[in-house]
């Protein structure tokens, strides 16, 4: 559990370089079927996760804050993008949707309502894990890389990478994780011309084998988010730039 005065005393102490293990990963399983619910947990254990199970929407929006969320899209008291959007509205929290073969339309429905990936059943178990591995590695590398000089302006919009906050004229803007690590990518260079395949290569993994609709569904969500579409200019047959809206 994390100490009340964790964030204050984080910063009066000097930071210590904690290596961020298996063990220390915590994963709300949401999955109502018992015979998949069981082998993920016996699965996650032997590799060394901390499991939380809930087998309802209900129990998954009681459950504590988890560093990661598997979340089942057909449960039986309620649908899976109600509880994501739920889950999403209070946290940041990666959340991956495990959705049922072929179902294209709720992939990219699921990411537009802030999952930050998904698999299709039936997954293979290694494939899980990778995703696990590369959604919490991410914000791990980002907590623990203690760079004073993260903080990114460009014009009124602030990008932290350290403590993967943004704010816009000041007023914290809420992004998902993948949402944030598109953003922070593209900000690398602002006014470059980043493409579909940059950007999948960099903020999805290479082995990422699902729709470039993808990258435009989480652009539409930051742009909305931002409240000016010019902040991400579409460029046609290329990809994507970040500039400040002239
Ligand atoms: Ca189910």
């Amino acid at each position: 559990m994390i100490p009340k005065s964790a964030e204050a005393s984080s910063r009066a102490a000097p930071t210590r370089s904690v290596p961020t293990t298996l063990s220390a990963v915590h994963i709300l399983l949401v999955e109502d079927d018992r015979s998949i619910a069981v082998s993920l947990i016996d699965g996650l254990q032997a590799a060394g996760y901390t499991v939380t199970h809930a087998a309802t929407g209900a129990a998954a929006l009681q459950a504590p804050p988890a560093d990661a969320v598997l979340l089942d899209l057909g449960l039986p008291d309620m649908d899976g993008r109600d509880v994501c959007r739920a889950l999403r509205s209070r946290s940041n929290v990666p959340i991956i949707m495990l959705t049922a073969r072929g179902d294209e339309f709720d992939r990219v429905l699921g990411l537009e309502l802030g999952a930050d990936d998904y698999v299709t059943k039936p997954f293979s178990f290694r494939e899980l894990v990778a995703r696990i591995r590369a959604v919490t590695r991410r914000s791990a590398a980002t907590e623990s890389s203690g760079d004073s000089n993260a903080t990114q302006m460009i014009g009124p919009l602030e990008i932290d990478r350290r403590t993967r906050r943004v704010r816009l004229q000041g007023v914290e803007v809420i992004l998902t994780a993948k949402e944030f690590d598109l953003l922070a990518y593209l900000a690398i260079d602002p006014g470059a011309v980043f493409t579909r395949t940059d950007i999948l290569e960099n903020v999805w993994d290479v082995n990422w084998f699902g729709p470039t609709k993808t990258v435009d569904a989480h652009v539409a969500a930051i742009r909305k988010k931002l409240g000016d579409q010019r902040w991400i200019e579409a460029v046609r047959g290329i990809g994507f730039r970040l500039e400040q809206p002239g």
